[in-house]
């Protein structure tokens, strides 16, 4: 088994708060990884320290065998390593397909090439992904006018048109309502089987993570607390109480 991303000894503090400390994981290639924890347990702050948002205070991360804890946000996404938000970061006047063809330079084009015009084959691909994701019909109409769990199927594909090697989904099915996140699980798979995407997802939706995701990650106050295939994160006791300490 070879591992995409290497997080060994990270730690990254916000004054005197230690968000993250010592965390080591092993995202593999090609599989679904989940990092769960209650929340305020340092799951975001450990993916935006992964795609180069924020410099770490100590340890190191690689990608593919590369050192990337020095690297920001561009050059981390040109290698392959994208990541959607929490909170959905789309424009909402434009309609899908801009959506779309502005996400594109994140990975593939430097900024200097953005505003060239695109290509037919471009065109193409996007329409194709959002067919993907079901939002063919909607792809001219603004993206403010989608419903919140359409707008994050619209994030995915942004993500997607960019070719990514892994994506890094922070909360995808929060606030989301049920029959789409049955949609939006099913896609997730098949990204992963059908275009070899490995994933690395952040869920606070237990039932949603122990379905999709194949070894599970669990922080709690900024620490690793257990790490495990779903059946034994989910009789995991340390999981069992950060959880129900939590609510
Ligand atoms: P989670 O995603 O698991 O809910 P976060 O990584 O967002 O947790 O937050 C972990 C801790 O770090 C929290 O105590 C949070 O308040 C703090 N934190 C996160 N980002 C910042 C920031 N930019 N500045 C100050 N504190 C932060
Ligand atoms: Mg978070």
């Amino acid at each position: 088994m070879t591992s995409m991303i290497e997080v060994s000894g990270v730690s990254k503090r916000f004054g005197g708060v230690v968000a993250n400390n010592q965390i080591s994981l092993s995202v593999p290639s090609g599989r679904i990884t989940g990092l769960i924890g209650p929340n305020g347990s340092g799951k975001t702050t450990l993916f935006n320290s992964i795609v180069g948002f924020h410099p770490i205070d100590e340890g190191s991360i690689t990608f593919e065998g590369k050192e990337i804890s020095k690297l920001r946000v561009p050059q981390i996404a040109r290698l392959g390593l994208l990541r959607t938000f929490q909170q959905t970061r789309i424009y909402g006047k434009m309609n899908c397909m801009d959506n779309m063809m502005i996400s594109v330079p994140q990975r593939r084009m430097p900024l200097s090439r953005m505003f060239v015009k695109f290509s037919a084959e471009m065109l193409e691909r996007a329409e194709a992904i959002l067919e993907f994701v079901g939002l063919y019909q909607k792809r001219y109409l603004p993206a403010g006018s989608l419903s919140f769990g359409q707008q994050k199927l619209l994030e995915f594909a942004m993500a997607l048109i960019n070719e990514p090697k892994i994506l890094l989904l922070d909360e995808p099915t929060a606030g989301i309502n049920p029959t789409l996140i049955n949609g939006l699980i099913d896609r997730l798979r098949r990204a992963n089987e059908e275009f070899g995407i490995t994933l690395f997802v952040i869920e606070h939706n237990m039932r949603v993570i122990m379905n999709l995701a194949d070894n599970i990650y669990c922080l709690a106050h900024g620490e690793m607390l257990a790490h495990g295939n779903p059946g034994d994160i989910q009789n995991d006791k340390r999981v069992i109480d950060a959880y129900l300490g939590a609510h």
